[in-house]
Parts: C-alpha cells; sequence; structure tokens
C-alpha cells in the first residue's frame, strides 16, 4: 500500500486550489459539495462560479496575483488542476512547506491523490487504486454504492448522538462494541434505515439496562467466545460469508502458520493476532497452550477466533480444542471450511466421486513413515475408492508400498497438489508406482496426494497423457 487512505477535516482550514478550465471547475465542484472554504487561483484570470450554489459559491474566494507568492498561512492543502508548469512549481513549494498538495495527473509532483467517493452523509467511502486506474475505482464504488443502504449515515449520525451517553453507562469497552453491534444488527438499525429515527431513538432510550443489552456476564463484562473458523485452503474468495464475519467481529485471532497472508488480511484491523501451531520441524504454541490461550481470551470476555487452514475438523485438531472448551465451560461455535482435498478436487478438476467408478472417499493422513506403517492399507484394497491423503509428501513411498501391498495397480492414477487455490499452485501426476518422484518434483508443501482413477480425468493428468482416453481408464476400473 503506498497511498495510505486518511480523511482531511475541511474545518481546519482552507484548500488553495490553482489552475483554469474545466479541469479547475471539476474540483471546484468537489470541493464546494463537500463544503470546503477554497482559495482559487485562476491561472487564466477567469474566475467562473457559474453552476454553483449560492451558499456554495460564498466559501469560494477569488484570489488574484500569483499564487507562488501566495500566503499559506491557514491552508490545508493545495490542489492544481488545468495550471500547467504553474502546478509543479506550487508542488515544490507545498513541498517545502510540509503541506499535502495534488497536481492533477501527476503523480509525481503529488504528495496524495483523490480516492473515488461513496458520499452517504455521515459515512464515507474511499476508493484508490493508487492512481493506476479511476475506471476500476470507479466501477468498484458502482459496486459499494448497489451495497450500501441508502441511510446507512443516518445510522452513523443516528450512533454518534448517542455515543456519549451509552460511554457513560458502559465503561468497559468491549461490552460498548457489543452494544452498539446488536443496535446496529437488531431492529433499531433497521429502523434508522427505514426513516423512522425519532421511533428508532425512543426504542434506544427505552433500554433500561444498556449492559444486560449488550449481553453482559454477571461481574459486569463482555460475553466472550471462541469461535473454530475454517479459513480453506488459501484463496481468500474461499472464505465463507460466515467466516468472514467472525473475522470481522474478533477482538483476537490464533491463526496456524498454514493460514495464508491474504486471509490473514480479512480479520478486523484492531484485532490482535497470534501465531499458534507448531509447524513441521520448528519450535512454536503447542496445543495445550493453544486451548490455554483461547480459554483465557473468551473468559476475559474477548471474542477469539482460532483461524485454522481448511476445515477444523479435517485433521486440524478441532476435536481436541473443542473437547478443552468444553471442559473450561467457554462457549464456542464452529464454521466449516473448504478443506484442502476439496480444494485441490475442484482446482484440477479431480472429481473424487464418479458414478459406479469411484463410489467411496477415505480422507487419512500419514504425516511420518511410521504414521503410515500404522495405517491399514488392505482397508484401502477397493478400486473404486478414491484415497486423499494428507501431509503425505515425507511418507509417499510408505503409502506406495501399502498401495501396492493391498492389491492397487501401479498404474493407479495419482495427483500431488500443492499450496492448492494459491497463485504459485503446482500439481504433479503419473502412475501408483511413481509417486515418490511425483513428489520430488513439487517444490514445497503444503500438498495434498489424491489417488484413485479419478485422478484421469484432472486437467494436469488431461494435458501429460492426451493419448491415454479417459474412458479406457474407466472401462479397465469396472
Ligand atoms: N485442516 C486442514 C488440514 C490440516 S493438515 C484441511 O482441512 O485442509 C495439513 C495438511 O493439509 C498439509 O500437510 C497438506 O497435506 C494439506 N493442505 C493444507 N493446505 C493445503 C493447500 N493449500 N494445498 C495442498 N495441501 C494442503
Amino acid at each position: 500500500m503506498r497511498y495510505l487512505p486518511v480523511f482531511l477535516d475541511l474545518h481546519a482550514g482552507k484548500v488553495l486550489l490553482v489552475g483554469a478550465g474545466e479541469l479547475v471547475r471539476a474540483k471546484l465542484r468537489l470541493l464546494a459539495a463537500a463544503g470546503a472554504r477554497v482559495r482559487w487561483y485562476a491561472t487564466d484570470g477567469q474566475h467562473d462560479l457559474a453552476g454553483l450554489a449560492a451558499a456554495d459559491a460564498a466559501r469560494i474566494e477569488r484570489a488574484d496575483g500569483d499564487p507562488l507568492a501566495a500566503d499559506l498561512k491557514g491552508v490545508i492543502a493545495i490542489l492544481c488542476a488545468g495550471a500547467g508548469d504553474i502546478g509543479v512549481a506550487m508542488s515544490v513549494r507545498a513541498r517545502a512547506a510540509g503541506l499535502p498538495v495534488n497536481v492533477m495527473d501527476d503523480l509525481d509532483h503529488s504528495t496524495f491523490i483523490f480516492p473515488a467517493i461513496v458520499d452517504r452523509g455521515d459515512v464515507i467511502v474511499a476508493v484508490g487504486t493508487g492512481g493506476t486506474s479511476p475506471v476500476v475505482a470507479r466501477r468498484i464504488r458502482e459496486r459499494i454504492e448497489a451495497v450500501l443502504p441508502a441511510r446507512i449515515g443516518d445510522l452513523a449520525g443516528f450512533i454518534g448522538g448517542f455515543r456519549k451517553s451509552i460511554h457513560g453507562v458502559i465503561s468497559d469497552s468491549l461490552l460498548r462494541r457489543r452494544f452498539w453491534e446488536r443496535i446496529v444488527d437488531g431492529p433499531i438499525g433497521a429502523l434508522v434505515l427505514a426513516g423512522r429515527k425519532a421511533e428508532a431513538a425512543k426504542a434506544l432510550e427505552a433500554i433500561a439496562d444498556p449492559s444486560a443489552f449488550a449481553g453482559a456476564t454477571g461481574e459486569g463484562k463482555a460475553e466472550g467466545h471462541v469461535t473454530l473458523v475454517g479459513a480453506g485452503p488459501g484463496d481468500p474468495d474461499l472464505l465463507t460469508v460466515k467466516a468472514l464475519r467472525a473475522l470481522q467481529d474478533a477482538d483476537i485471532v490464533f491463526y496456524d502458520e498454514l493460514v495464508s497472508p491474504e486471509i490473514l488480511d480479512r480479520i478486523r484491523r484492531d484485532a490482535a493476532r497470534v501465531a499458534v501451531g507448531r509447524r513441521v520441524g520448528k519450535p512454536g504454541i503447542g496445543q495445550d497452550a493453544t486451548n490455554r490461550l483461547m480459554i483465557e481470551a473468551a473468559k476475559s470476555g474477548q471474542r477469539a477466533v482460532r483461524l485454522k487452514g481448511g476445515d477444523p475438523f479435517v485433521f486440524g485438531r478441532g476435536g481436541e480444542e473443542v473437547t478443552a472448551l468444553r471442559a473450561a465451560g467457554v462457549d464456542y461455535s464452529i464454521i466449516p471450511g473448504i478443506t484442502a482435498g476439496l480444494g485441490a478436487a475442484a482446482q484440477f478438476e479431480a472429481p473424487l466421486t464418479y458414478r459406479h467408478k469411484a463410489r467411496r472417499i477415505t480422507f487419512l493422513t500419514a504425516h511420518k513413515a511410521r504414521d503410515a506403517e500404522a495405517v491399514d492399507w488392505s482397508a484401502l484394497t477397493d478400486k473404486t475408492m478414491t484415497v486423499v491423503v494428507y501431509m503425505g509428501m515425507t511418507a509417499a513411498s510408505t503409502i506406495r508400498t501399502g498401495l501396492l501391498a493391498a492389491g492397487r495397480s501401479p498404474e493407479t492414477p495419482v495427483g500431488v497438489f500443492a499450496r492448492v487455490t494459491r497463485p504459485d499452485a503446482k500439481s504433479a501426476v503419473g502412475p501408483l508406482a511413481r509417486l515418490p518422484d511425483l513428489v520430488k518434483t513439487i517444490d514445497g508443501g503444503p500438498a495434498i496426494l489424491i489417488i484413485g482413477d479419478v485422478v484421469a480425468q484432472s486437467a494436469p493428468w488431461r494435458q501429460s497423457n492426451p493419448t491415454k482416453i479417459l474412458s479406457e481408464l474407466l472401462e479397465a476400473a469396472e
């Protein structure tokens, strides 16, 4: 992020505007509509205020003389539009004076840029593209316009009017946030959005015990909660709507190293983030410590999220964590995620079941050769069973041995699917006999193995074996 969006207080001073023509008039309209006080140096001497409302025009001071010699006292920002070389010279002056400056269509001489704006009263949404594409910014703005309720600004204003009094009666900041969430998400918020502000105010004033309304515990604290959230295999667009909401509502997030940075980016900015879990070969916060941290967070009234790669209940220790939470009497809920096996199946087009040909699926883990040896391979002899192996990279050769011993054909198609749904996803496909070699061609995990005839349908298989027609293999499966 090169440009940090901030909001300039137009009551703090004047905006100095320099330029001429239609470009400067567009900026004038924007500033006037925003309620800014403007001192305008028209570089062509034409101070044309036509089309502006009288009240807006009254806030515009028409300045003559050289803008480069202008008094900068009380100026909070400088804008140049259609000012030619004077814009560049103004930029040098503004920087020397430490004032933010924008020279229209000239990023090199600007220290700030204008976003596309959604304006709903107290609610302002600014959309920027780092100056790369105003068209993209406008398209995004259109989408935001379409999803925001028309009276969202009224809702913000309504809350603003009651903030002080509620602050006076609820001292705990977490509890206060809960209070406002319940207002915004509940019937009172709906009344404001429906344009019935007076009724909403009455209903809010009628809340006899705001702390209780916010769900306070006996000690007047916010009620804590832990949500186990499945983050999916990596692509942030594969988060469920519920998962996204939990991340946005969290006070603290305990996340695994498997969770991609793009997903961490979706966490509420002010939430605390704690990396937990152990990654192969590296020390970290172990399971007991993780359980303890979650319990402590919930007991102190925080809304904790335990964010896990894939699904929490698929080789994710979600079961153990829920047991610990239950034992500690902590309130919890679980939001499923797309497990890596399903992510791989979708991305690489390997259906896990196929009518008559693939009737069963087994998900297993074989982290170390020792685990792989403990697997009862004889249960996996069925040719119509698709086998999905988690953490199977290091034990690849033991897995091959086990499946061959169980009577699976060395020709059985297998796929190694790494970093699925991420930008650097990779795959290797081939016959079971070559599984260890396939794993070696993958530069780093996490990776999932899919074993079974259905892999012959996958996109990488179709690309690498164009002559080996799928139907042949499926025929053979019968
Ligand atoms: N709960 C997770 C699994 C955790 S076990 C889930 O449901 O997906 C960790 C293993 O998951 C890794 O060793 C790897 O086999 C698999 N895995 C997780 N993310 C993956 C990804 N993006 N691509 C491929 N495999 C992944």
